[in-house]
C-alpha cells in the first residue's frame, strides 16, 4: 500500500499525527473525532513507511473487543497477518508477560487468575479467620483497600499506616491475604499489573531485552490509566521508545477506580519534547448531539478544553421521554426499536445505556416479551455465572490442588457431606501451617484428624479431582470439560432443581462445552496448555465475548462499557437524580463531575439518533423510589430537544414543567383515532391504541389481532381505515 492511501480518509490534523516523524506525542480531542482511527494508522504507518518491525510495536486498547478490532483494522491495512504484534488490554499483555516469565515473577508455572467475586470471598473467610466482625470490616472496603493499594503499587510493607487501629488492621488483613494468595497460586486483576510492574524493577534483564524491543508504545484511552499503568508504561519506555498516547480528559471515568486523569499532563512533564496535537472536528454524531454533548461537559470546571464541531447537519433532536415507571420506560424504548427494525434497520444498531446493571432486567424482559434478541455487555457475564464458575473451579482445582478458592468453591458443591465444621479445622489448620487446603485435606486424612464420615467425605472429594484429571488427560477440552461437568454431579444437581433458573444453568453448562470447543489457543499462550489458556481467557474475558458475536441483536451495556463505541441510535435509560448521577457520588463534591464526563460519555456514543429516558418512579433494589429527571437533562439546550409523550400517558400528571410548553405541539396528529379499527398489508386488522409524534415523525401504536402491539410509523405503514 503506498504512502497516499495511508492518509486517505484523514483530516489534515489526524494526518500530522499520522506522519510525524518517529518520536512522542500526545493526541488530545473529544469524542469521535477519530483518535482510535488515528492510533491504527500510526501503526500501519510505522511498518509501511518507517519501515518498523510488527515485533517492535506494542499496543494498548481499553477492551479486548475493542483489541480484536485494532488488530483486524491493522491487518486490512497492511494486508497480512499480524500476530507478532503486541496489542491488548493492560492486563492482557501484563498476564501474557507473568505467563512467559512466572519463575522471574515468583509464581507458580499454573498460576490462576482470581477475580472479583472469589476475591470477595477470599477476604469474607479471612476477615472470620482474623476474628473481625464484617459490620466494622465491610468486605466491600477491605476489598477495595487492597486493590486501591496495588493500583497506586503499595505492598503492605511499604504503607505506612497511620497511628488508627483501622488503618494498621487493614494492612494486615492485605498482607494475610497477600500470603493466602501467594501460597495458593492466586493473582488479582490489580496483582497482574503490579507484579509485571515489578518485574521490570527487579529483573533489569528482562526489562532491557523488552526496551530493547519496544521502540514504539501506542496507548488508546489513555485518561483513564491509573498510576501502575502508568509506571509500567513509563518504565518500559526509558528514554528511548516512543511513545504515543490519545486520550480526552472530558471521558475519565473511572476516577472511582484509581484512574488519574493527570497521568495526561505528567506524560507532558515525563516525555520532554512530546508534541501535543489536537483534533476538532467530530464525524460520528450529528450537530443536535454534538451540541447538547458540548453544553453539557462546558458545566465542568478545570477542563483542558477543547471545541468539537461536525460538518453533518443538525439531525433529529434529541428524544427525551418521561417515563411513568421503568416498565413503562422500557415499553417505550423497546417500542422504537421494533419500529427501527420495522424501517428494515438492523437491530444491533440499537444500544441501551445505563449506570446501573441492576436496570438490565426489566429491559431484558420487555426485549424477550417483544421477541427480540439482545445482547449484553459485562455485567451478567458468561464466565461470572454460578455455574459456570462452578464448573471451572472443578477444572481449575484439577490444573492446580493448590488453588484455594475453587477448593472452597466446589469442595461441597454439590452437597457431599463435608460440613461446616470439618471445613473450618481444615481452614484453621492450613493457615496455622501455612500450606494450602488440599494438603491440609491430604495431612488431615494421612493422620487421621478427621471423625469417620468427614474423612470418607474429605477422601471421596480428593479422589474425585484426582481421577476427573487422569481421566480427561488425553481427551479434548471440550469433552473435558462435559466430562467434568458430568462426573463432578453438577449437571445432574441442576437437573434435579426445579424452575427455569435451574433450566437455563443446564443449558449454560452447554455452552460451556461450545464455547471449549470453539476456543482458540491465542498463539501467545500456545506453551502454557490448552486448560489453562481456557482458564485464563475465561477470567480475563468475562462477558466481553459472547458466544454468538455475529447475531443481529439489541446491544445492552452500562455506560462505562460503552467506551470507545458508536451505535446509530442510543437509548440512555434511567437519567433520573440518584441513579445517574448516582445518590453516591451527589455526596461527594468531585464525583459528580465524573459522572457528568459519564453522561458525556454516553450521548457520544450515538451517530444519528440519541433518546433520554427517565422514570418518575422506579422499583430498584427491591424499593420503590420517586425521582425527579437528572441534572443532566436540565443542562442540555432547550433546542436541540423534544419531548416525547405518548397519548396514553396524557393523563398522567407531567413530571417536568421544563417542557410543558412543547409538549402540546407534540401530542399526535397520526390522523387515526383511538380505538379506530385499521388494516396493515402484512399484520392484518387491529385497533389503534396509542399515537405520538407529529408530521413525518408521528406513529401509531397498533393492537394487531394476530400479531400483537405494534408501533408503526404512519408515513410509512400504509394503513388502511376499516
Ligand atoms: P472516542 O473518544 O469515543 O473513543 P475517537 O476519537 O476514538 O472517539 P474514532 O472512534 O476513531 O473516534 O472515530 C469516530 C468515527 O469517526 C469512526 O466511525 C471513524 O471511522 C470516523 N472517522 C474518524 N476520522 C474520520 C475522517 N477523517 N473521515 C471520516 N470518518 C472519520
Ligand atoms: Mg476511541
Amino acid at each position: 500500500m503506498d504512502v497516499s492511501s495511508l492518509l486517505d480518509g484523514l483530516n489534515e490534523k489526524q494526518r500530522e499525527a499520522v506522519g510525524a516523524p518517529l518520536s512522542s506525542m500526545l493526541v488530545l480531542a473529544g469524542a469521535g473525532s477519530g483518535k482510535t482511527r488515528v492510533l491504527t494508522h500510526r501503526i500501519a504507518w510505522l511498518m509501511q513507511v518507517e519501515n518498523q518491525s510488527p515485533y517492535s510495536i506494542l499496543a494498548v486498547t481499553f477492551t479486548n473487543k475493542a483489541a480484536r478490532e485494532m488488530r483486524e483494522r491493522v491487518e486490512k491495512v497492511v494486508g497480512h497477518n499480524m500476530s507478532r504484534m503486541w496489542i491488548g488490554t493492560f492486563h492482557g499483555l501484563a498476564h501474557r508477560l507473568l505467563r512467559t516469565h512466572w519463575q522471574d515473577a515468583n509464581l507458580p508455572q499454573n498460576f490462576q487468575i482470581l477475580d472479583g467475586d472469589d476475591q470477595y470471598r477470599l477476604i469474607k473467610r479471612i476477615l472470620k479467620s482474623l476474628n473481625l466482625d464484617e459490620k466494622h470490616y465491610p468486605p466491600r472496603m477491605v476489598q477495595n483497600y487492597i486493590c486501591t493499594q496495588k493500583d497506586e503499587g503499595f505492598r503492605p510493607k511499604d504503607i505506612e499506616a497511620g497511628p488508627f487501629p483501622l488503618e494498621q488492621k487493614l494492612k494486615e488483613v492485605y498482607q494475610v491475604y497477600q500470603e493466602a494468595c501467594d501460597r495458593a497460586g492466586l493473582v488479582d486483576f490489580s496483582e497482574i499489573l503490579l507484579r509485571a510492574y515489578e518485574l521490570w524493577l527487579y529483573k533489569p534483564l528482562i526489562l532491557q531485552h523488552y526496551r530493547d524491543r519496544f521502540q514504539h508504545i501506542l496507548v488508546d484511552e489513555f485518561q483513564d490509566t491509573n498510576t501502575i499503568q502508568y509506571k509500567w508504561i513509563q518504565v518500559l519506555a526509558g528514554t528511548t521508545a516512543h511513545v504515543m498516547i490519545v486520550g480526552d480528559d472530558d471521558q475519565s471515568i473511572y476516577g472511582w477506580r484509581g484512574a488519574q486523569v493527570e497521568n495526561l499532563h505528567k506524560f507532558l512533564r515525563d516525555f520532554p519534547g512530546a508534541e501535543t496535537i489536537r483534533l476538532e472536528q467530530n464525524y460520528r454524531s450529528t450537530g443536535n448531539i454534538l451540541k447538547a454533548a458540548n453544553e453539557l461537559i462546558a458545566n465542568n470546571p478545570g477542563r483542558l478544553g477543547k471545541d468539537l464541531w461536525t460538518q453533518d447537519a443538525d439531525g433529529e433532536p434529541i428524544a427525551v421521554y418521561s417515563a411513568f415507571n421503568e416498565l413503562d420506560e422500557a415499553r417505550f424504548i423497546v417500542g422504537r426499536i421494533s419500529d427501527w427494525q420495522d424501517m428494515g434497520n438492523d437491530l444491533s444498531d440499537c444500544a441501551i445505556l445505563y449506570r446501573s446493571n441492576a436496570q438490565s432486567r426489566v429491559l431484558e424482559e420487555a426485549l424477550l416479551h417483544k421477541g427480540l434478541p439482545y445482547k449484553i455487555y459485562g455485567g451478567l457475564r458468561f464466565f461470572e455465572r454460578q455455574e459456570i464458575k462452578d464448573a471451572m473451579g472443578y477444572l481449575r482445582l484439577m490444573a492446580n490442588h493448590d488453588d484455594d478458592a475453587a477448593f472452597e468453591r466446589v469442595v461441597n458443591t454439590p452437597t457431599r457431606g463435608i460440613g461446616d465444621r470439618t471445613l473450618e479445622i481444615l481452614r484453621t489448620t492450613a493457615r496455622q501451617h501455612g500450606i494450602t487446603l488440599w494438603q491440609t485435606a491430604l495431612q488431615a486424612l494421612d493422620k487421621k484428624l478427621l471423625s469417620g464420615r468427614a474423612a470418607t467425605a474429605v477422601q471421596n472429594f480428593l479422589d474425585l479431582v484426582v481421577t476427573m484429571a487422569r481421566e480427561t488427560e488425553e481427551m479434548a477440552l471440550y469433552r473435558m470439560v462435559d466430562h467434568v461437568s458430568q462426573a463432578s454431579g453438577l449437571k445432574t444437581m441442576y437437573e434435579q432443581e426445579k424452575g427455569e433458573k435451574a433450566q437455563s444453568r443446564v443449558e449454560n453448562l452447554e455452552e460451556l462445552v461450545t464455547a471449549a470447543r470453539t476456543f482458540e489457543v491465542p498463539e501467545e499462550l500456545l506453551d502454557m496448555g490448552e486448560l489453562n489458556a481456557f482458564l485464563s481467557h475465561a477470567a480475563l474475558e468475562a462477558g466481553e465475548g459472547q458466544a454468538d458475536a455475529n447475531a443481529d441483536a439489541v446491544q445492552l451495556m452500562t455506560l462505562h462499557t460503552a467506551k470507545g463505541l458508536e451505535f446509530p441510535v442510543v437509548f440512555m435509560a434511567g437519567v433520573e437524580e440518584g441513579l445517574f448521577p448516582s445518590q453516591l457520588t451527589l455526596e461527594e463534591g468531585d464525583r459528580l463531575e465524573e459522572e457528568r464526563r459519564l453522561c458525556y460519555v454516553g450521548m457520544t456514543r450515538a451517530m444519528q439518533q440519541l433518546y433520554i429516558t427517565y422514570a418518575e418512579s422506579r422499583r430498584i433494589y427491591g424499593r420503590e423510589n420517586y425521582s425527579r429527571p437528572s441534572r443532566f437533562i436540565k443542562e442540555l439546550p432547550p433546542e436541540c430537544i423534544r419531548e416525547v409523550r405518548l397519548k396514553a400517558q396524557v393523563s398522567t400528571p407531567a413530571f417536568s414543567t421544563r417542557f410543558s410548553q412543547s409538549s402540546n405541539t407534540q401530542t399526535g396528529d397520526s390522523g387515526f383515532r383511538h380505538g379506530a379499527r385499521v388494516r396493515h398489508f402484512k399484520f392484518g386488522e387491529g385497533t389503534v391504541v396509542n399515537s405520538e409524534g407529529t408530521g413525518a415523525q408521528s406513529r401509531v401504536q397498533v393492537n394487531f389481532d394476530d400479531f400483537g402491539s405494534k408501533w408503526l410509523v404512519v408515513a410509512y405503514a400504509k394503513l388502511e381505515s376499516v
